[in-house]
Parts: C-alpha cells; structure tokens; sequence
C-alpha cells in the first residue's frame, strides 16, 4: 500500500503549524525539546524517580555529577503546559506533597502521562552564550514497562503466543503459580461454541496467575500480554478478554469456535492497543531509562534474576536500532541513550552499590547481547532517586559492621520487633556478593545453594533537613545527578 496524497485540508494544516511554530520562533514562546521515556516493570520506582527529578531541577538540589547544574548555568527550572492533551498529566505535585509533606511514597504508575519541565541555562561555551540563553523542554513521559513486554507479540500468531506462553507456565519458577490457570485451560476444547462466561473465567485465571508471580517471595518480572496486569484505561474492555489455549488446531480455526473468539481478540489487542502504543509514544522518545529493582531479584533468588534479564532483554529489543525486522515500521529509531538503573540503592551500604551497579551491568551486558541490540549508547547506574536512609557503623559480637540508618514503614519487622513508622533504627542489610556470575547461573531451574540475601526493610521516605533559614532542602538521592548528567547533560551543554 503507498503513502496517500496528503488532501488539501492537511497541506493547510501543515502549513500553519509551520508558520506558528515560526512565530513562537520569534516571539520567543519556542524552545528545544528532548522527550525522555521513564519505564521500568512495576514498583521499580518511576514515580518515585521522576518526583525526585523534577523536585531536585526546581529546587536547585545538590547534584555535583550534573555538570549544568553544579557549575550554576541553570538559571531556573520550571513546570510548563506539555504539549500532548490527549494523555494524562503526571501528578507531580500530588506525588510531592506525598513525599515531603507526609513522608510517604506516592501512588505507583498505573498508566501513561507525561510533564514538561522547561529549563532556562546559560551556555557552556562562549560562543553559545553569545546567542542568549538557551532553553529546553523536557518532556517527561512515564509509562509501564509492562507494555513494552507487548511488542514480540506483533510477529507472534495466537498459536505461538499460546504456546509460549504455556511453556514458560511450566517453567519451575511459575509451575505452582499457574497450576489453576493451566487445570482450567487444559479443560477447555478449543474446537467447542465460544462462551463468553468461559473467556472471561479463562481470562481472570491467567491474569491471576500473572499477578502471582509478582508476589515478594517469587519477585519474577511479568510476562505479556501487559494490560493484564497494567489496564491502563482498557480495564474490562473485550479486547483484554483472552487468554491462551492449550492443544489448537493448526490452521484457521473453525468459525464460532473459542479458538476463534480467542483469536480474533489477540489480534484486536495487537491492532488497537499494542500498534498505537509504539507509535505513539516509544517512537518519538529521545532518550530513556529503564529502571530495575534488581535487589528484590537478588533476594528472591536465581530464578527471580534471570527473569528479570529476561524482561530486561525483551525491553531493550524495543529499542533496538537497525533494518529488517517487523518493528522497523513501528518505531523510528530516535533513542539515542538509554540508561537502566538499579533503584533503591538506599537498602544498602555504599560499600555494596559498587557492586549492585556490577550485577546490573552483567545483567545489562548479556540482555544486551540476546536481544541483538546495538546502536544507542547503553549505561548503567545504581542509585537511589529518593534516599530513605543513611549510613552507620555498629559494634555486633566484637565486630564493626556497616549498617543503615532510617524509619522503617509501620509493620515492618525485624528480628521479631514489629515498627511504628515512627523509629529510626539501624538495619545490617547484608552484601552483595562480589561477583555477580553466581547470580546469574543458565540454568534457573534448579535454585543455587547459601543465596546471598540483603535483608530488604522498606523506609518511610527521610525528613527534609532545613538550613539555618527554615528552607528546607530538596530530596536527597544516591547518583540520581550521574543518571542525569548521562541523559541529559549533553542537551544542556
Ligand atoms: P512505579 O510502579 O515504577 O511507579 O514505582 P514507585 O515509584 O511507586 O516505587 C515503588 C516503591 O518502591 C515505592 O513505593 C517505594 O517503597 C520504593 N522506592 C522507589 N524508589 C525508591 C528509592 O529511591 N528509595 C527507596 N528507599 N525506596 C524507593
């Protein structure tokens, strides 16, 4: 099919977008912008990073490896109108407000939205000064990993994905999560009347299962289809209401069939749903980080971390640059940094983060490796966007071991002693092993033998201190200014 003749209407149209941007051109309303894609499987701590980001730019936060920022070329930072009406807005002061006034982590990402943060900077360069100051938008654009899961699903037949899904089901990992679901599908005959009652069942039941996998002692990343478990505004809608089946025909299925029902529904999901998601949003991304609650992987064991290279892999073959595959059409390949960053580096010592950055970084390499990927420049980082804790040493049986210091969250318990929210207390998290190839053994069905565990306590996010004046200091953070200097100091240069 060709390109049609674009009608006279968008010729019109066309031309009059050009002229006004012209005219914000030079009325001075135009600036630069850079689209910043933040995704990471849930709970890895979007929210939470962007929150922090904006709060340290507009508040002038203390960020050394941010080069614009800490050589005070940043003459201020600023919330704009975002340019796209059609998706939400992220709540930023909502989520603020939570942070800082309440001193509790704000709600989790649900589904997409986006916040323009414009910046207003001096050169770094005399040559570039001499062209007044300079200004750029960034637009922030916050979405579920899970939905970047979806994208192999484009090349994929119901019948494929049926299988796949089925074999990963059986995995040891996910043997006894899915154990209803797969009892269920293995009674359905795919030859049978479609029933809408039974599409449903079959569906929650997948969905469940899903669900399960999430649970902290499995701590396994998702599998697709994303808006399982991740909606957005599809809950409940038809397109959502499949699942895969067990023992399909080959060939076309027999029409009224379930296997036909199924199908029809996997290939709306794919046309609506998962087609205008790529090119609405990852296409026109410039740079993007995706984060990864690696420890939650490291804790939960051997199989948790080599799904969680899985998902990893599967998240950065979206972004793969290069010709010849089915998604060539779908995205055009802009992103030209990509930066996966450990969070919630506050759970350990400082003496550890080295390491975590190691493990993520081997993790990163061989996802790098499986998924083809070359093109866009990859770092890595392990930081903690918001700094719930900080460091101690304490004496234990004649031995000075480093320990961290901060609130844990009402309920939390350790050692028996159940916390308020209220007391701050000293935690020995444990190490992280030095070398990361223990972890990330082939074989994820049989679990490795004296597992490192940290010991994983969750904080209420930490009081702001106040300068002699009474202003109170932005957020503190662990490398947060190495992941921006990374994504966008080269943009402020
Ligand atoms: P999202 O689902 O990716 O939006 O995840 P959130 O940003 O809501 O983070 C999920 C949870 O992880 C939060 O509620 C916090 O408990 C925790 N978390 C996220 N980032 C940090 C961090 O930098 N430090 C600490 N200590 N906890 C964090």
């Amino acid at each position: 099919s060709g390109t049609p003749l674009p009608s006279l209407t968008t010729l019109a149209d066309e031309a009059r977008i050009a002229l006004d941007t012209v005219a914000d051109r030079a009325s001075g309303l135009w600036s630069p912008s850079v689209r910043l894609g933040v995704t990471g499987l849930s709970r890895a701590g979007k929210t939470v990073f962007i929150s922090a980001l904006v709060h340290n730019l507009v508040h002038g936060g203390r960020l050394p490896l941010f080069e614009a920022q800490s050589s005070g070329r940043i003459a201020k930072a600023y919330l704009e109108h975002q340019p796209d009406d059609a998706v939400p807005r992220f709540q930023y002061e909502e989520h603020v407000a939570a942070l800082v006034e309440r001193r509790v982590w704000p709600a989790s990402t649900r589904a997409i939205s986006e916040l323009r943060l414009t910046v207003e900077y001096e050169s770094a360069s005399a040559w570039g000064r001499m062209f007044s100051r300079g200004r750029l938008s960034i637009d922030i654009v916050d979405y579920p990993g899970e939905w970047l899961l979806d994208l192999p699903l484009l090349g994929k037949s119901y019948e494929t994905f049926s299988r796949e899904a089925l074999e990963l089901a059986e995995l040891p990992a996910r043997k006894e999560a899915s154990g209803a679901w797969r009892a269920l599908a293995a009674g359905i005959d795919p030859d049978a009347e479609a029933d809408e009652m039974l599409a449903q069942r079959l569906f929650d039941g997948f969905r469940a299962y899903l669900a399960a996998c999430k649970d902290d002692s499995r701590a396994l990343s998702t599998l697709p289809p994303g808006r399982f478990l991740m909606p957005g505004d599809m809950e409940g809608s038809p397109a959502l209401t499949f699942a895969p089946l067990m023992r399909l025909r080959t060939g076309r299925p027999r029409p009224g069939s379930m296997q036909a029902m199924m199908e029809r529904r996997y290939e709306a999901y794919k046309t609506h749903v998962v087609k205008p998601f790529f090119r609405e949003h990852i296409a026109r991304l410039d740079r993007q980080i995706v984060l990864v609650d690696a420890m939650q992987a490291i804790n939960a064991g051997t199989a948790a971390v080599s799904d969680l290279e899985r998902a990893l892999t599967e998240i950065l073959a979206c972004f793969r640059p290069g010709r010849g595959n089915l998604l060539t059409d779908l995205v055009a390949r802009r992103i030209d940094r990509i930066l996966i960053a450990a969070t919630k580096a506050d759970h350990i010592h400082h003496e550890s983060h080295d390491r975590l950055q190691a493990i993520v970084r081997r993790l990163a390499d061989r996802a790098i490796a499986r998924a083809d990927f070359s093109g866009a420049t990859v770092d890595v980082v392990a930081m903690a966007a918001v700094r719930a804790t900080r460091e101690g040493t304490a004496r234990h049986e004649g031995e000075t071991l480093p320990v961290i210091i901060g609130t844990p969250l009402a309920g939390e318990t350790i050692d028996g002693q159940t916390f308020d929210g209220e007391t701050e207390t000293a935690v020995f998290p444990g190490d992280l092993p030095e070398n990361p190839t223990a972890l990330l053994r082939r074989n994820a069905a049989t679990p490795a033998q004296g597992e490192p565990t940290i010991r994983f306590v969750r904080f209420r996010p930490p009081k702001l201190e106040r300068t002699a004046e009474g202003v109170s200091l932005s957020l503190p953070h662990i490398r947060l200014d190495r992941a921006l200097q990374f994504l966008l100091g080269d943009q402020l240069a």
